[in-house]
């Protein structure tokens, strides 16, 4: 991803210009950890979805774009093909009208979703009269830090927003109240697309097991439960920075326990930055975040799981983060891989590190940082199971550790899936 600026530190200025020490606001860019990305980027959505619509034409996936769904017709019982949904596309280009049938149908078709309407799913939330602004544009400034994140306090406009971004432009956002101009109306909410993001890659690999028929149909109730209550903690902090933000004291925020608003905005930047970096996103124990007999990581089931940088064997440069991408794309293969993380010098055959043949592929965590960072004990090592980013199982790492695992997986996981072991 290289359209986009990469940011590091920020600054605060009050209404006179003099920077205030310590930060506020973007401060959390100075402190992201638990991940090798660890700085802020302001991506902007048309490189996002180029990036994609490229990755998905490598991928061989064909787009049918522009492309409108006009009519849905759904079924109590399959047909002979297994299929429920019958949903009428229109191509926009030639205005041909085709059918396409599936087992499944997914909406994702944005904030006034002709999906939800026509199959009666409630919108819920609120609006407000109050608008977000946000310029994006190169500007002439004499701000000292124009290529850092800024907050400006100003007396008039509440709390502006500095972003660098991509091409030496930059983006200045902050929200336009009904006091403050009459003639605006809008309902525009915070749901960025970082939340999109987080919601299509929770159900893309449960949606494809299932479609594949690798899961139980089960698996897919997870969804819900796990990003409906991610969306609700998002919707309820952009509820108050959307009021802050114009320098207005939201219902439920004490404001006798603040000197200043914007040191109440300060407060809950630092309180929501889980929700901007998604590190601290986690959710609750399920069919997929299972809470394991006994305590064999200190991280909790369902939280993201921390990187780590780890070694391959003989080399001296980090080599992998513990919670890379590899590791879930390995999923989608027939087999759960899996990989033995010893804490050993590099230069060591991980049978020496271990004093037995391990399994998968050999990483060294000389230094210990990653058993340390996972709470895993030196001595007898656990099985830490995290496909997707977040922690899912545990268990001891044994014979009986490894039956726990696959009795694990068999609860949602249909297909031959095994676990592969590499001998050496
Ligand atoms: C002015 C503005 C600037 C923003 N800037 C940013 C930014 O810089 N970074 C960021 O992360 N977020 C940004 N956001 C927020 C972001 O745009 C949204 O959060 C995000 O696009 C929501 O994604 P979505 O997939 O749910 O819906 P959408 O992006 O709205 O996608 C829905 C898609 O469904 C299609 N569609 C609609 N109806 C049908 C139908 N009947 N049949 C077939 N297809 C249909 C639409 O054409 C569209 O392609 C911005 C929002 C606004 C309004």
């Amino acid at each position: 991803m290289q359209q986009c600026y990469i940011v590091r530190q920020s600054y605060t200025y009050g209404e006179n210009g003099d920077r205030i020490n310590p930060g506020r606001v973007w401060d959390f860019v100075e402190n992201i950890e638990d991940t090798s990305f660890d700085f802020g980027i302001m991506p902007r959505q048309q490189f996002i979805e180029k990036t994609i619509r490229i990755r998905l034409e490598a991928a061989g996936v064909k787009l049918h774009s522009p492309c409108k769904c006009v009519n849905i017709e759904k079924t109590d019982e399959p047909d002979a093909d297994g299929y429920y949904i019958t949903a009428t596309l229109r191509d926009m280009t030639t205005r041909e009208e085709y059918t396409v049938k599936s087992a499944y149908l997914m909406g994702a078709d944005g904030g006034r979703s002709f999906v939800r309407r026509h199959l009666g799913v409630e919108f819920e939330g609120n609006t407000t009269q109050d608008k977000w602004i946000r310029v994006d544009g190169r500007v002439i400034t004499n701000l000292p830090t124009p290529r850092n994140y800024g907050s400006i306090q100003s007396a008039n406009h509440g709390n502006v927003l500095w972003e660098p971004l991509d091409h030496g432009a930059t983006r200045i956002g902050f929200v336009f109240t009904e006091e403050q101009e009459r003639r605006c109306n809008g309902n525009l909410t915070e749901e960025e697309l970082n939340t999109g993001i987080h919601d299509a890659v929770n159900i893309g690999w449960k949606l494809a097991l299932v479609v594949k028929g690798k899961a139980k149909p089960t698996l897919l109730e997870t969804y819900s439960i796990e990003r409906r209550a991610a969306a609700q903690g998002l919707i309820a902090f952009d509820r108050k920075f959307s009021t802050l933000m114009p320098n207005k004291w939201p219902e439920d925020m004490h404001k006798v326990s603040y000197e200043d608003i914007n040191a109440a905005l300060a407060d809950l930047f630092d309180e929501a930055q889980g929700y901007n970096t998604g590190l601290k996103i986690a959710y609750e124990p399920n069919l997929v975040n299972v809470v394991p007999a006994k305590d064999y990581t200190s991280i909790c089931v369902g939280a993201r799981a921390p990187d780590a940088g780890l070694f391959k064997p003989g080399l001296t440069a980090v080599s992998t983060t513990l919670n890379s991408a590899g590791h879930f794309r390995s999923f989608f293969s027939d087999t759960a891989k899996l990989d033995t993380i010893v804490s050993a010098d590099p230069k060591l055959s991980a049978e020496e590190g271990l004093g037995v043949p391990a399994f998968g592929t050999v990483y060294m965590d000389d230094k210990r940082q990653a058993h340390s960072r996972y709470g895993v004990n030196l001595r007898y090592g656990s099985l830490v199971l995290r496909l997707d980013g977040h922690l899912w199982f545990a268990a001891e790492l044994s014979v009986a550790g490894l039956e726990a695992v696959k009795m694990y997986l068999g609860k949602f996981i249909i297909s031959k899936m095994g676990i592969q072991q590499k001998t050496y």
